[in-house]
């Protein structure tokens, strides 16, 4: 599982850097990590992905933006999600004119029909998550179909003592030419579906595809802090690769539900605190239970007004990656009682008789009148 480190550093930038200067260092790091230049290493695979995923966010103005204010938190989930090569711009020009072809096929988006080793397909998992989980971190176990290499034939999809043959149909090229109009035109072939052999007695096990689907089990450790649209990426848990090439990796987008009682906003959380009108005249202090379940004391000031909000530092969600924690901010609903029993409105007549009974602020008459001018 890893976060992503900051973008800048990442580019080896200072946040003041020009637009230029982020151009030219994701260029230097992408002919320096470029898998191609780099089969089966896995460091420069990720550096380079890390360095894309840098680079599709700083070469953005609106999601460079969100991130200079926000951070990863800014951005996650919809900066580089699911490797969707349309929403890079000219990204996947730069890449295109160093490498001649476009990024889907870095992160092991079929291109055409391509025999060779290839990377596995990366995997989506949604997980759902209550805020007390969300706040205080949480360890659970998911279960993901994925598929394996099968283990009858070793994931060569052939029966025990043959193997696959050249196809007959491409020559083992994977493409058959087609005409349309005065244009010869390229196609996948049909007879091996782009991979340039058959099988002529597949594996009963798998069919002749090689692999099978299985459900694997994974323990994901969520830290807390965690806020909707946030990724995680377990390195290595995607789909294996063809012919020994790396496994791709899993990402474990984050959904936290809506909570009864907070309201989540940021890092900080809101609640309505129910107090009755003489708390609010009087003052008092109060516990509440904040998303921990830890009880919190609460001085509810004397003269207090609908409305007002009381705000209980550090006892929101909490920060992450050493960042500052939220707040918890009460908003006091004020409760008049509805039934008095005869001793009681004697006795809050006497009150009123003593204070005054009129508010003690503007009245809304007053207010009226000064806007006619009929002072
Ligand atoms: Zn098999
Ligand atoms: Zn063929």
């Amino acid at each position: 599982m890893t976060y992503s480190r900051d973008y800048y550093e990442v580019l080896g930038l200072e946040r003041s850097c020009s637009v230029a200067e982020i151009k030219k260092a994701y260029r230097q790091l992408a002919v320096k990590y470029h898998p191609d230049k780099n089969p089966g290493d896995r460091e420069a695979e990720e550096r380079f992905k890390e360095a894309s995923e840098a680079y599709a966010v700083l070469s953005d103005p609106e999601k460079k933006a969100r991130y200079d204010q926000f951070g990863h938190q800014g951005v996650e989930g919809q900066a580089f999600n699911g490797f969707d090569p349309s929403s890079f711009g000219d990204f996947a020009d730069i890449l295109g004119d160093l490498f001649g072809f476009g990024m889907g096929d870095i992160f092991g988006r079929r291109r055409g029909a391509r025999s060779g080793p290839r990377r596995g397909s990366d995997l989506r998992y949604t997980m759902k998550l209550s805020l007390e989980e969300a706040a205080r971190g949480v360890e659970k176990m998911i279960r993901i179909p994925r598929m394996e290499s099968c283990e009858v034939c070793g994931g060569t999809g052939s029966a025990e003592g043959t193997a696959p043959e050249t196809c007959s149909t491409c020559r083992g090229g994977g493409q058959v030419m087609y005409r349309q109009g005065f244009l010869s035109v390229a196609r996948t072939c049909p007879g091996c579906g782009g991979t340039g052999k058959v099988n002529p007695s597949p594996c009963s096990e798998c069919r002749g595809r090689g692999r099978v689907e299985k459900e694997a089990q994974l323990k994901v450790r969520i830290p807390a802090g965690v806020d909707s649209g946030m990724q995680l990426r377990l390195s290595g848990e995607g789909e294996p690769g063809s012919q020994g090439a790396p496994r791709g990796d899993l990402y474990v987008v984050l959904h936290v539900r809506d909570h009864e009682l907070f309201h989540r906003d940021g890092a900080h959380l809101h609640f309505e605190l129910p107090i009755s009108v003489f708390q609010a005249i009087l003052g008092d202090i109060i516990k509440v239970q904040g998303i921990l379940g830890d009880e919190i004391e609460v001085k509810i000031p004397s003269g207090s007004q609908p409305g007002d909000v009381i705000r209980l530092r550090g006892h929101g969600m909490p920060g992450m990656e050493g960042r500052r924690g939220g707040d918890l901010l009460a908003h006091l609903d004020i409760r008049i009682p509805k039934k008095l029993s005869a001793e009681q409105r004697r006795a809050v007549e006497a009150a009123a008789a003593l204070i005054g009974s009129e508010a003690h602020h503007e009245g809304f008459f007053e207010k009226v009148k000064r806007a006619l001018g009929n002072d």
